[in-house]
């Protein structure tokens, strides 16, 4: 039986998938006019090419051959049979995984650093800045930077620069600057050192600094990493690979899962089967999440800041609020309080369904997974086996046949002392109370 379904390198899709040619994604709204924000209002933050790709309806765009030659060091990416996993579960289901550690980085997340750092430089910006949970998306921004001369700067979100002194490491490695987020390089991170000099930090701070810097400076722009338009864009070649993987082998998904912190992994992977749904086919989309962070499954839809500082647009998402500060859990890349609005559209349409774990079985699923599949899998990418494994147990329990795949975002080589805590029995569950998240959303209903 085959382990590795491997798509030939010519036949890598040369275009991304844009889903807002097929649904309506609610647009940012300009806080001050509660209007649709323009362009103009954007452009200190972001490229040109940005802007039109946030708003655009076209279908396909076409991924420049600079990037595609950087995508060429790892993509296409294998698509594996998890051949060991389904027997340990004695299920008659078939699991398939997209992998995506294959990057330098080892994670999906050059699949947008690479275009990101490619458009920037393409309209003359010298230094991009950025926030980085995990530390996931530090190091594939400081990786993408470098093959087109930029300079990058860091802001890691304080724990994580404590707790994850590798992906520090390979971040300067790759000639970026890393500052551990409140910083002192800010207004908005002095201020919040000032009122809480023990903060943890938070995605939300580290966004507000990494706008700031770079909205006083003129060569400098932001670089996001989830949750933005354009970024779920460059993540869809994810799906379209895995699409062409599938079809090279006869399957098609019943069920495809992924794990979500801004949802950019997750829709990458669903948002070119997206269609085949709207025209009435069976086929289910899981976006498995961490009950210490449940924006998709607690938090509520509606119009709500990206940053704690409030200088991003209102996105219409799922949120717990803007000032949520979510626990210090190992899975960081999942320490959002909201998530894509294109992503959250789908879920409040129902074309998606949502699930929230506790941190324990996420680790005993991904240590299921690590001893019959061999690969060591990131905490946040843990979830989604999880909702791939318990899939599969429903279908032992049912008989169906059903084939069900999920996105391996990445690996976790630089999570292993998070393993360490499972494997001693010290990893604590954690459930963000209720009365708390009925508190942190008060204010925007
Ligand atoms: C960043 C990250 C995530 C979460 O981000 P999304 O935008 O939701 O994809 C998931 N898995 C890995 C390995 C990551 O690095």
């Amino acid at each position: 039986m085959q382990h590795k379904i491997l798509l030939p390198e010519d036949e890598m899709p040369d275009k991304w998938y844009n889903i807002q040619a097929d649904i309506e994604v609610p647009p940012p709204l300009n806080p001050a006019t509660k209007k649709p924000i323009e362009a103009k209002d954007m452009q200190p933050i972001f490229p040109k090419e940005f802007l039109h790709q946030e708003m655009s309806r076209q279908r396909w765009i076409e991924i420049p051959d600079e990037v595609m030659e950087i995508y060429a060091i790892w993509r296409p990416s294998p698509l594996y049979r998890a051949i060991n996993l389904e027997k340990y579960l004695k299920t008659p289901a078939k699991i398939y995984y997209k992998w995506e550690g294959v990057s330098p980085p080892g994670s999906h997340k050059p699949n947008t650093s690479v275009a990101q750092a490619y458009y920037n430089a393409n309209e003359g910006i010298s230094r991009l800045t950025t926030e980085t949970g995990a530390g996931q998306w530090g190091s594939a921004l400081a990786f993408a930077c470098q093959f087109f001369g930029l300079e990058c700067t860091v802001y890691m979100v304080k724990c994580s620069y404590e707790q994850k002194p590798y992906r520090r490491i390979l971040m300067q490695t790759w000639g970026a600057e890393v500052v551990p987020s409140p910083s002192d390089r800010t207004e908005f991170g002095r201020m919040i050192r000032e009122k809480d000099p023990e903060t943890p930090g938070s995605l939300g701070i580290a966004i507000s600094e990494a706008i700031e810097d770079a909205v006083k400076h003129e060569d400098t722009k932001y670089s996001l990493g989830s949750v933005l338009n354009h970024v779920l864009l460059h993540q869809t070649i994810i799906g379209l690979e895995m699409k062409k993987q599938l079809e090279m082998i006869g399957e098609k998904a019943d069920v495809i899962c992924g794990c979500v912190g801004g949802g950019s992994n997750f829709s990458g992977g669903i948002f070119p089967f997206i269609p085949d749904k709207l025209k009435g086919e069976e086929i289910k989309f899981v976006a498995a999440e961490p009950k210490a962070c449940p924006s998709l499954t607690k938090g509520i839809y509606t119009y709500d800041f990206g940053d704690t500082a409030k200088q991003t647009p209102l996105l219409k998402m799922y949120t717990l609020g803007h000032n949520f500060i979510p626990p210090a859990i190992h899975a960081g890349g999942l320490r959002y309080h909201g998530d894509a609005p294109a992503l959250c559209k789908l879920v409040n349409d129902g074309f998606v369904e949502s699930v929230a774990y506790y941190q324990t079985e996420v680790f005993e699923a991904a240590k299921i997974f690590t001893q019959t599949e061999g690969f060591v899998v990131a905490p946040e990418t843990a979830h989604a086996v999880k909702a791939a494994i318990d899939e599969a147990i429903r279908c032992r329990e049912s008989g169906e046949e059903k084939t069900i795949c999920f996105v391996n975002s990445g690996h976790g080589h630089f999570d292993l002392a998070a393993y360490d805590a499972y494997n001693n029995g010290l990893l604590k569950d954690y459930e963000y109370p209720e009365e708390l998240i009925k508190e942190a959303v008060k204010e925007l209903q």
